[in-house]
């Protein structure tokens, strides 16, 4: 059976973009890598978005970039400016093609569907399937998202609503969220903070059907695209092993009070190309410290508070832009935390702090 140098096993957006953070700085001319990847084909299958608070690879695959948002609960909406680190959504299926049209120009990268076809006792490994405890005592991100169109114009594309919490919350933290490709097309969807992963959250299309009729008031769309999820808001088991080194979900990369992921990718696919000549010794990858605690016990208010959120993050946004975006984004310095915990519930927090 052959040999690699390295592989990746699982081609999704961590080995990925490492295959492609790896190839275009030239690391793979005399090196091998095989990458497992078991889905028969690509498409898109998800949409990526995030502040863009540092530079990556894929601005050509970015689909529509926003400078203002907003946040709507009950009768108050709040509009917020983002020029400084405006808001990307990258489409999935650009992003595939891209880095498999670049990937395929290299004869030492090859794709596998199954890790048993190829020898792997000498290679250095870098693992993108997590392994998660999928017991009740978890929360997740569940999400259900549809890509609509509508005959006329519509929704104003300048603008988009990070969360509207106008909806029914079943004791979860529960808000839709749409983006505005253009007027007449935007991406609807309905987003649960919960542990609960039963069918009393998972009437997705009624939900979405409601919120498009009632709140958004449009009565004529069709549907172009449908995308479902859940994200982990707790960490897989990531031991740092002499071979093998976790990448993506799977290397702990999400923030937990937020569930982005995308970014801390691409800053991680970096770190590992800088130190590729001396693999055995590279770091795994680690949320700053303040931010593990801090999402810790945001967390633990989110579940015996879920009530308490919608004015939470209302508030969180009281503040400027810039120091909310940095804090969500991993980015904050000292002056963006104590802001941000300075507009939190003080009672409420102390009192998780001590469980
Ligand atoms: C629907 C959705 C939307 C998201 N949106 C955002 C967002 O807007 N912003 C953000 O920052 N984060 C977002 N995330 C979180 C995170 O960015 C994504 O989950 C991201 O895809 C994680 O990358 P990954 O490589 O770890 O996992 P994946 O992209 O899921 O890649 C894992 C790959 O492993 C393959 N695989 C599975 N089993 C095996 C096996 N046994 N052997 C080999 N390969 C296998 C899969 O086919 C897949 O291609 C989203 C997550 C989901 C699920």
């Amino acid at each position: 059976m052959k040999e690699f140098n390295y592989i990746i096993i699982g081609g999704g957006c961590a080995g990925l973009s490492l295959a492609y953070e790896l190839e275009i700085h030239k690391k793979l001319e005399n090196k091998t890598l095989a990458i497992i990847e078991p889905r028969p084909e690509y498409k898109k299958d998800k949409t990526w978005s995030f502040w863009k608070v540092a530079t990556h690879n894929f601005d050509d695959c970015v689909k529509k970039s926003w400078k203002n948002f907003s946040i709507n609960m009950q009768s108050k909406t709040k509009y917020i400016e983002c020029d400084n680190f405006p808001y990307q959504t990258i489409d999935s299926g650009l992003f595939y093609e891209k880095i498999n049209k670049k990937l395929k120009e290299n004869k030492n990268i090859s794709f596998y569907k199954n890790i048993k076809d190829i020898n792997i006792n000498n290679a250095f490994i870098f693992n993108s399937i997590p392994s998660l405890k999928t017991d009740n005592d978890n929360l997740w991100q569940h999400f259900y998202g549809i890509e609509i169109e509508t005959n006329d114009n519509f929704f104003d594309d300048n603008i988009f609503n990070l969360m509207d919490f106008n909806c029914e919350q079943k004791g979860c933290v529960h808000f839709f969220y749409t983006l505005p490709f253009e007027k007449k097309r935007a991406l609807v969807e309905t987003t649960w903070l919960s542990k609960i992963n039963d069918d009393s959250i998972k009437d997705y299309d009624i939900q979405i059907r409601d919120y498009i009729k009632n709140q958004l008031n449009i009565k004529k769309y069709k549907i172009n695209y449908k995308e479902e999820g859940a994200i982990p808001l707790f960490y897989s088991s990531n031991i740092r092993e002499k071979n093998k080194i976790n990448i993506g979900t799977a290397g702990c990369m999400t923030r937990l009070s937020t569930g982005y992921t995308f970014l801390n990718i691409q800053e991680h696919s970096k770190y590992i190309r800088e130190n590729i000549e001396n693999i055995s010794s590279a770091q795994i990858f680690k949320i700053a410290k303040k931010y593990q605690f801090l999402d810790k016990i945001f967390l633990r208010v989110l579940e015996k508070h879920p009530e308490k959120m919608p004015n939470i993050f209302f508030k969180m946004f009281n503040t400027s832009s810039n120091t909310v975006i940095k804090f969500l984004s991993n980015k904050s310095n000292v002056f963006d935390d104590l802001a941000i915990i300075a507009r939190m519930p003080k009672w409420i927090f102390m009192k998780s702090i001590f469980k």
